[in-house]
C-alpha cells in the first residue's frame, strides 16, 4: 500500500494533521489502534490558538456547538471550615478577553467529541483520507510502516512517516531521540460531576493544603481535578467516597450535591503528571508530533493544544511541499524550528504553574495568593499570562515582571494597548516561515 503521508496514532494530533492534509490534496493514511472511543480522560480545554486552527480547518461551528465557553479563570484562596461554608481569603479573576484577538476565550469540549469532529472532517475528503481503525503500528521494516489490523499485517510505503502515537511512540523509538522524564510530588484525581446551571466559570480553589480545579462542560457538567500527594491514591481510596464528598463540599459548597453522583471509584481517574521534551522532532523522513514529542504538566491545560498546534504547522508545511513539488524530508526542519521553542516555553510555563501549587504550607499559600493577585493588578502581567497560555503569541516575562509579581516592585498603572500587544502575537510569517523564504 502506498500513500504520501503515513500517520501512526489517531488522537487529536494525528486526526488534526490528517484532516488538514486530506483537505489540501495530500494522500494520508492514518492507523489508530483503538476500534472505538477511549474511556480515558485526556483533556478538554481548547485554548484560543487551537480555536483559530480549528476555524481554518472548517470545524469551528461543530466544536462551538458542543463546547462550553470559558472567558475567565477564577483563582480563589479559601480557608476550609469543616461542616461550614469556606471563608474566602482572596479571589482573582484572569480574563482571556485581555488578549487582543477575536479568539478571546477558551472552550471546554469533551475530548472524544473533538476527535469525532476531526475524524468526520477528514472523511469529507475521501479520495485522500484513509483511516484504518483497530490498526496497530508495530514499527518499520524495510523502510515501510508495519501495521497489524484484524490479525493481518500490512506494509505501508510513504514519503514521510509521522508518529502521533502519544506517550509511547514506536516512531520516536525508531528516531533514537533522548527522552528525560520529570516527575512531580503530586498526582490528581479527576472526575466529571453535575454542576448547577449558573456555575459557568473556570475556577481553581486552594487552601494551604488543598487544590480543586473546576472546569465547566456543556450539559451542566463540570470536570473536576483534585490534587493528592504522589503515592496517596490507595490511602484516599481506602477512606471511601465520603472523603471526596466532604472535601468537595467544603471547598465548593455549590458542588456538594453534584459530587454525590460519584457512586464508584471506577469513574474517578488517577492522573500522574510528568513531563519530557525530546531533543529533536524529525530524523530523515520521520517526524513526531504531540505527546510523542513532549508531555506537559496538565496545570495550564496545554497538552492537547500543543498536539493540535504541532499538527497545524506540520500539516501546512507538508501540504506546501506537495503543492510546490518540494521533498518532504528536506523541509521538516521548519516544523522543528517553529514548534520546538514554543513548546519549550509552554512546558516551562506549565512547570512553574505546577510548582506554585506543589507545596503545602501556609507561607507558600500567602506568597502564591499575592503573586496571583498581582497578575491581575498589573495589566502587563495579566496580558502576558493570558497571551502566553492562549498560544496566540509569546511575550516573555522579564526579571522586572517577576519582581513586580513577587511584590518587590510596585505594580504598573498603565494599561497595555492592543497595538502594543500585536507585536507579540504570532504572525503568519512566524507560523509558516517557509512560505516567505
Ligand atoms: C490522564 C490524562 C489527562 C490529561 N489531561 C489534559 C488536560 O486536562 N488538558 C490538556 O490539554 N491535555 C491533557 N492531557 C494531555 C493530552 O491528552 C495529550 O497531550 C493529547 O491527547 C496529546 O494528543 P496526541 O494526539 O499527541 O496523543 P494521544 O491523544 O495520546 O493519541 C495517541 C493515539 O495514538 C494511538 N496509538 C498509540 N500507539 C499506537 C500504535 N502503536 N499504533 C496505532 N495507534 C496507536 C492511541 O490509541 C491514541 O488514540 C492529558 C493526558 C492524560 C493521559
Amino acid at each position: 500500500m502506498k500513500t504520501d503521508v503515513f500517520i501512526a496514532g489517531g488522537g487529536v494530533g494525528g486526526l488534526a494533521l490528517a484532516a488538514k492534509l486530506a483537505s489540501r490534496g495530500v494522500h494520508v493514511t492514518i492507523a489508530e489502534q483503538l476500534k472505538r472511543e477511549s474511556p480515558v480522560y485526556k483533556g478538554e480545554l481548547l485554548q484560543p490558538k487551537t480555536l483559530a486552527i480549528l476555524e481554518r480547518l472548517g470545524v469551528i461551528d461543530e466544536i462551538e456547538e458542543c463546547g462550553h465557553v470559558l472567558d475567565q479563570l477564577r483563582f480563589q484562596e479559601i480557608k476550609r471550615r469543616p461542616g461550614q461554608a469556606p471563608e474566602e481569603i482572596n479571589l482573582t479573576e484572569l480574563d482571556y478577553g485581555r488578549v487582543a484577538s477575536v479568539y478571546d476565550h477558551a472552550l471546554m469540549v469533551p475530548h472524544e467529541q473533538t476527535k469525532a469532529i476531526l475524524r468526520n472532517k477528514g472523511k469529507e475528503y475521501e479520495e485522500y483520507y484513509h483511516y484504518l481503525g483497530g490498526a496497530r503500528f508495530l514499527g518499520f521494516e524495510n523502510g515501510m510502516a508495519k501495521v497489524k489490523q484484524n490479525k493481518e499485517v500490512t506494509y505501508i510505503e510513504a514519503q514521510v512517516y509521522i508518529g502521533a502515537e502519544g506517550r509511547s511512540s514506536p516512531t520516536r523509538d525508531a528516531m533514537n531521540v533522548h527522552v528525560k522524564r520529570k516527575d512531580y510530588n503530586h498526582h490528581f484525581l479527576t472526575v466529571t460531576i453535575p454542576r448547577p446551571e449558573d456555575f459557568t466559570k473556570g475556577k481553581v480553589i486552594t487552601t494551604s493544603s488543598c487544590f480543586l480545579g473546576l472546569f465547566p462542560l456543556p450539559d451542566n457538567e463540570v470536570r473536576t481535578v483534585f490534587l493528592i500527594k504522589a503515592g496517596e491514591y490507595k490511602n484516599v481510596k481506602e477512606k471511601g467516597l465520603e472523603y471526596l464528598y466532604q472535601a468537595y463540599g467544603e471547598l465548593e459548597p455549590e458542588l456538594a450535591e453534584g459530587v454525590r453522583s460519584i457512586k464508584d471509584w471506577k469513574t474517578v481517574q488517577l492522573m500522574i503528571p510528568f513531563t519530557y521534551h525530546v531533543d529533536h522532532y524529525y530524523s530523515g523522513n520521520l517526524a513526531i508530533i504531540g505527546d510523542a514529542a513532549h508531555t506537559v504538566h496538565p496545570m495550564a491545560g496545554e497538552g492537547m493544544n500543543l498536539a493540535i498546534q504541532d499538527a497545524d504547522v506540520l500539516g501546512e508545511l507538508l501540504a506546501w511541499c506537495k503543492e510546490e513539488g518540494k521533498p518532504f524530508d528536506e523541509n521538516l526542519h521548519y516544523y522543528e524550528d517553529v514548534r520546538k521553542p514554543r513548546v519549550s516555553f509552554l512546558l516551562q510555563l506549565s512547570h512553574l504553574s505546577a510548582l506554585v501549587y506543589s507545596f503545602r504550607f501556609e507561607l507558600w499559600r500567602q506568597i502564591r495568593s499575592r503573586a496571583v493577585q498581582r497578575i491581575y493588578d498589573d495589566d502587563q502581567l495579566h496580558v502576558k499570562q493570558m497571551l502566553n497560555i492562549s498560544g496566540l503569541g509569546r511575550w516573555d516575562f522579564s526579571l522586572f515582571d517577576r519582581a513586580i509579581q513577587g511584590s518587590m516592585l510596585p505594580t504598573r498603572k498603565k494599561k497595555v494597548t492592543d497595538r502594543k500587544q500585536q507585536k507579540y502575537l504570532f504572525s503568519e510569517e512566524e507560523d509558516y516561515p517557509w512560505r516567505y523564504e
